[in-house]
């Protein structure tokens, strides 16, 4: 089965986790799995990843080599977690000379490259906005939900520490809100 279609399949990083590598995995569930926000860049440090904010240009919002995430440092928080987020997805995912977030022109990248994007942004997902809790904060508020949509997504947005669009957009892929 192939990574992606795992990652949908399961949507939860553990599947993907437990079979790369199992100290990540144990470290994950250990310290992790139930943190919301997660420590992100703590996460990073204790599987030995550093993390450094940097200059980039804008439309660069990071990117892996060796053992360093570097992330451009003049971009908001939230967006530099879900950028520290998709790189440990192309560190866990991807062999480390198909990690092609350097490059700073997309306009040529292929189909497979696409697709590796595709996979880390949907591992970052995960790990930011696991679907356990969101599942467990749905079904707590459904009535509430239902009339105050909006007030739903403030919540869990405040709670994941991520972007409201992030936060959107992983709510309409789980197929809760339209
Ligand atoms: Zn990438």
């Amino acid at each position: 089965m192939g990574n992606m279609l795992s990652l949908i399949l399961n949507d939860s990083i553990e599947t993907v986790l437990s079979k790369k590598d199992k100290t990540i995995y144990y470290i994950y569930k250990q310290m992790y799995a139930e943190q919301n926000p997660i420590d992100i860049e703590r996460f990073c440090w204790d599987i030995d990843l550093e993390v450094e904010y940097t200059d980039l240009v804008d439309t660069q919002s990071g990117y892996i080599d060796n053992n360093v995430i570097y992330v451009n440092r003049s971009h908001p928080k939230t967006r530099q977690r879900f950028t520290i987020a998709h790189e440990l997805g192309h560190f866990i995912l991807h062999p480390a000379n198909e990690r092609m977030d350097r490059k700073q022109v997309y306009s040529y990248i292929d189909k497979t490259q696409w697709k590796k994007e595709r996979e880390a942004n949907a591992f970052a997902a995960m790990l930011l906005m696991p679907k356990a809790r969101i599942l467990e904060l749905y079904n707590e508020n459904k009535e509430k939900i239902l009339a105050d949509e909006y007030n739903f997504t403030k919540r869990l947005k405040d709670e994941f520490n991520v972007s409201i669009e992030t936060l959107s957009y992983r709510l309409r892929n789980l197929g809760l809100v339209n």
